[in-house]
């Protein structure tokens, strides 16, 4: 097949990269330091592979000034009454809205994401940080009654303390977004390490926080990589949460890092996401779910729902639809407002992705469209081609492993029970889809199957009131929704006698 087959937008429509590089330092307590080892790192466009931003390398020096200053101002923030850490989230989330153009240019130039994309992120990661206001009002515990007419009982809810915060690089400020407000809201205070691929953004949403009048040393950020920053963030005896999310592989390390002072973990980790389609489905509207759930952000997508398991009577059917949409899909040009899936993230990993294509056919599954990398017109960097790859057995690792890019697996089941057993038959369990005009196959359905989400006749919905994460090997714990909150609280049983009417013991 040649690209001619596909809708290839090449040309910005107008819209300009940056003009000038960013230069991007730490965050430390209310100030923008360099490193003391003067090291430095740079970030080029995955699309273009010009050069966005030079960020200055952290070390265990910068991870250590940063945990000493969150734990400084921990105390007073604590006792910020939720009324003010309210307003002060409000005002992020204002101060967001307004810069949200800018944001989201460093998002697309750092990710290769599709810059319509990043505004309408950037739009909802604002509203994030609005609904994690409305819960800073509301940091409360229980009481217990029944005690006895001498005893009365509560719990107190507390902020668990530092926490170290730690995000990938496919969604930088939506997934900061989603931790960073409830912790605040909480009452702690942090420390974030953006990935080493995407900082920008996270250094902007810094930017805004001191603008918004976010006392020094509540959120302080530190650049660099997983080794030796990430790594202290999660071994530092200071720290007493960590809040993770990208691959399995690094959240079992930082289990294990984190054991030796047993923080709390919360970990938002991959998926091999499951959507499946009874005979009776709607297959026109299940087909256009399909391409945006495997194409949105090139499939680089914690939620990709790559892995299709179609009844085998309508297989063909909803093939050949998928087929004939993902043609008209628009890839290309990050910047063009007409493009709805950009550049891949790194060379390395457009390997990836092309090596499991290319292990699939040689065992037997079969390319019905894409399966290469494409180049761009006056674009140096990399895209992969929308791919559809059939003939998929479970045991294949295009069916069990994160591809994470553009390349959706199709299987075939026969009957219900084989249905759930393909839909399970994964170590991961972040979300499931289910398309059936039966309400009775959706429930059970989404009864059955082992995921955090279950979408029925819809994929990817999300909201900032509905919580969100994995079970199995795809996390610990929920963000979003009052569970965002509870996350970063401790319970604290406190016991009241009243009167003196303890029985003494000797
Ligand atoms: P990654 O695990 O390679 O890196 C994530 C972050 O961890 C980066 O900031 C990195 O520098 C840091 N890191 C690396 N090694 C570390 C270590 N030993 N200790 C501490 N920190 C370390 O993930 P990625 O490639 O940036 O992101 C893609 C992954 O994220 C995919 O697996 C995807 O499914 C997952 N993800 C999950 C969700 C979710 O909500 N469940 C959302 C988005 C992405």
């Amino acid at each position: 097949m040649t690209t001619h087959d596909l809708t290839i937008i090449s040309g910005n429509g107008g819209q300009s990269a940056p003009d000038d590089v960013k230069k991007l330092n730490h965050l430390i307590d209310g100030e923008w330091v360099e490193s003391t080892s003067g090291e430095t790192f740079e970030r080029h466009a995955p699309a273009t592979g010009a050069l966005v931003s030079v960020e200055a390398k952290g070390g265990t020096a910068e991870v250590e000034a940063a945990v000493g200053a969150a734990r400084a101002a921990f105390e007073s923030w604590s006792e910020v009454p939720g009324v003010e850490r309210a307003r002060l989230l409000n005002k992020v989330a204002d101060l967001i809205d307004g810069s949200r153009a800018k944001i989201a240019l460093f998002e697309t130039m750092e990710s290769g994401k599709p810059i319509s994309q990043a505004e309408a992120e950037i739009e909802g990661a604002a509203n994030i940080w609005r609904y994690a206001a409305t819960l800073a009002w509301n940091v409360r515990g229980d009481s217990q009654n029944a005690l006895g007419p001498d005893m009365l009982g509560m719990v107190l809810k507390e902020p668990i303390g530092v926490v170290s915060i730690i995000t990938p690089w496919n969604f930088p400020f939506l997934i900061v977004s989603q931790k960073l407000p409830f912790a605040l809201a909480a009452g702690c205070t942090a420390v974030v390490k953006p990935s080493e691929m995407t900082s920008s953004t996270t250094i902007i949403l810094g930017e805004l926080l001191i603008e918004a009048g976010i006392p020094a040393g509540v959120v302080n950020v530190v650049l660099g990589f997983g080794d030796p920053v990430g790594a202290v963030m999660t071994t530092h005896p200071e720290v007493d949460m960590v809040s993770f999310t990208g691959s399995t592989a690094v959240g079992k390390a930082i289990v294990a890092a984190t054991s030796g002072t047993l923080k709390k973990v919360s970990l938002e980790l991959g998926g091999k996401n499951p959507q499946v389609i009874f005979a009776d489905a709607d297959l026109d509207q299940a087909a256009d779910a399909i391409v945006f759930g495997v194409y949105f952000n090139a499939g680089e997508c914690c939620n990709s729902g790559s892995r299709i398991i179609v009844h085998e009577d309508v297989a063909e059917a909803l093939t050949e639809k998928v087929v004939a949409l993902s043609r008209k899909v628009p890839f290309g040009d990050p910047l063009n407002a007409d493009t709805k899936v950009g550049a891949i993230i790194s060379t390395d990993h457009q390997a990836k992705i092309d090596g499991y294509v290319k292990d699939a056919v040689a065992t037997g599954a079969r390319v019905e469209l894409g399966g290469a990398t494409m180049s761009i017109d006056g674009l140096g960097g990399q895209f992969y081609q929308p791919t559809v790859v059939t003939n998929v057995t479970e045991d294949m690792p295009i069916a069990r492993d994160e591809v994470f890019g553009p390349v959706l697996s199709v299987l075939t089941f026969q009957d219900f029970d084989e249905a759930i057993a393909l839909a399970n038959n994964a170590a991961y369990g972040l979300s499931a889809g289910v398309w059936s005009e039966s309400v009775h196959t959706c429930l059970s359905f989404a009864r059955k199957v082992q995921a955090g989400t279950v979408w029925t006749n819809t994929w990817m919905d999300g909201y900032p009131e509905m919580p969100f994460g994995g079970v199995k090997e795809s996390g610990i714990g929920r963000e979003l929704g009052p569970h965002g909150l509870e996350e970063f609280l401790e319970a604290k049983t406190l016991q009241m006698r009243i009167g003196k009417t303890r029985t003494p013991w000797v």
